[in-house]
């Protein structure tokens, strides 16, 4: 499905390198390979000489590094950010990389994920004196760093994570050295690399491969890693009581060629939809997959049911960023100048149309009326992900409950409203041994809580606390 239509938007991408003579040119491949993450926001800040030079702006990669931008950075280490805005709201403020020039240090800091006390911490520090130049929660780590009793920076770094709840990767940089950590629970994907002699750090391996560089490992839960010309160190900050890996980064928000703990992205998805067939084989002509991310399961149906698999919807890829909005209105507008039936292939057909997953329910309805009014006899809607039950506080925009269909209407209830012949969602279990990580435990090192609202984390907000009540 198409990420702006379908209400479902990852918050953030993070790139950073750590001795490349072209950290610069390096870090606009990487974040623009991670651009599906975010397209609201962008920057990079770059260590050169001793100094913290930032750039950034609203909009996509290739809107705020023009060629012109481009020629006038440079630096031997960068971290980047592409920003979807869900904590803190939009402005150019709240950009990221964010950069702080204390007297005595300065220190630029990227996130992904979404700090569940920040609130609190928020309130805590203005009271003893912070004040603060953004409405994003990351910024709450830099005033927890300089509050620090400990002179040495990895020690103020340390002490400041373990007053955070919730989902975070962070790169934090100084003129002399990067640090790298991720949370307890290990939310949200990071992988190390090497480019040459260069450390390479993004939220997903694709980036590590369009840089050319090769992938190490990826960072594990409550782990802190310290990048300077010396080379690499790493120590634990916290234990890991529960490995939570956000299962939607399978379902749909990862680029297919991205691995996420040694699983590639695209052959999950594929696992997904030949579970889908187990759990429901559906008699009909053509299996077809909602782009892009319902493909690749669509495909993995197609071939454990036995059903062709054709390209039933085509995604016109040539529509600008004016249909990209988050307003109701212009949603409505965009699904159909983002998507077409081929009527050759769905005229008199019964259809299978596989999707990742539903979240309001107003895009499936309008698809699966365009299907039938391009001739489909029969639509049978089979989603790759249980239902969203409930919303999400790690950084996904699914945190209004009221907007999670699923949260207020039964299966039946959907697929009526939808307008499909019928509708059929993966089970939790499915989705689990579909993707089919390694790890020990009933969720196998994943978070499911959108699904079951099993939340791995301690509630905080006040959102969470009406949630938790209503
Ligand atoms: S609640 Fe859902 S979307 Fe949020 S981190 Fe967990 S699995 Fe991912």
């Amino acid at each position: 499905m198409l990420a702006e239509l379908k209400g479902l938007n990852e918050e953030c991408g993070l790139f950073g390198i750590w001795g490349h003579p072209d950290a610069a040119q390096v870090t606009y491949y990487g974040l623009h390979s991670l651009q599906h993450r975010g397209q609201e926001g962008t920057g990079m800040v770059l260590a050169q000489d001793g100094k913290l030079i930032s750039s950034k702006g609203e909009g996509l990669v290739t809107e705020v590094f023009t060629e012109e931008k481009m020629q006038n950075l440079s630096g031997n280490a960068a971290i980047g950010h592409v920003r979807y805005t869900t904590a803190g709201g939009g402005g150019y403020e709240n950009v990221q990389p964010l950069l702080f020039n204390f007297q005595s240090e300065s220190m630029a800091m990227a996130h992904n994920g979404n700090i569940v006390n920040a609130d609190q911490l928020k309130a805590q520090l203005e009271g003893q004196g912070s004040i603060f130049h953004s409405t994003s929660d990351t910024e709450v780590l830099a005033h927890l760093i300089r509050k620090g009793g400990f002179s040495e920076l990895k020690q103020r770094i340390t002490n400041g994570l373990s007053s955070l709840k919730g989902a975070y990767a962070y790169l934090i940089m100084t003129d002399s050295e990067m640090f790298v950590a991720m949370d307890p629970n290990g939310l949200r994907p990071l992988s190390l690399g090497m480019l040459g002699d260069a450390y390479v750090v993004a939220s997903e391996t694709c980036a590590l491969d369009i840089v050319g560089a090769e992938f190490l490992r990826d960072i594990e839960p409550g782990e802190l890693l310290v990048i300077n010309d010396e080379g690499i160190t790493s120590e634990r900050f916290a234990t890991c009581s529960q490995r939570s890996m956000c299962t939607m980064e399978y379902v749909y928000f990862s680029r297919p060629d991205s691995n996420i703990d040694g699983i590639n992205v695209h052959t999950a998805r594929k696992n997904l939809g030949k579970q889908l067939a187990v759990e429901k084989l559906i008699e009909a002509d053509v299996v077809t997959g909602v782009p892009d991310s319902g493909n690749s399961a669509a495909i993995g149906y197609a071939e454990a049911s036995g059903i062709p698999y054709e390209m039933g919807l085509l995604k016109n890829r040539y529509v600008g960023r004016t249909f990209i909005q988050p307003s109701q209105s212009l949603r409505e507008q965009g699904v159909k100048m983002k998507l077409s039936p081929v009527r050759g292939v769905v005229e008199g057909k019964r259809v299978v149309m596989v999707d990742d997953s539903i979240v309001r329910g107003t895009t499936s309805k309008r698809i699966v009326r365009m299907l039938k009014e391009a001739g489909a006899t029969e639509v049978h809607v089979l989603i790759s992900s249980p239902p969203i039950k409930n919303p999400c506080f790690y950084g996904i925009d699914t945190s209004d409950k009221e907007e999670l269909i699923a949260a207020k209407k039964s299966v039946e209830e959907i697929r009526e409203l939808i307008g499909a012949d019928s509708l059929t969602f993966l089970s939790v279990e499915g989705t689990v041994e579909a993707i089919g990580r390694q790890f020990e435990g009933e969720n196998r090192g994943q978070c499911l809580a959108c699904f079951n609202g099993k939340y791995p984390t301690e509630i905080f907000s006040d959102q969470e606390i009406d949630f938790i009540k209503s």
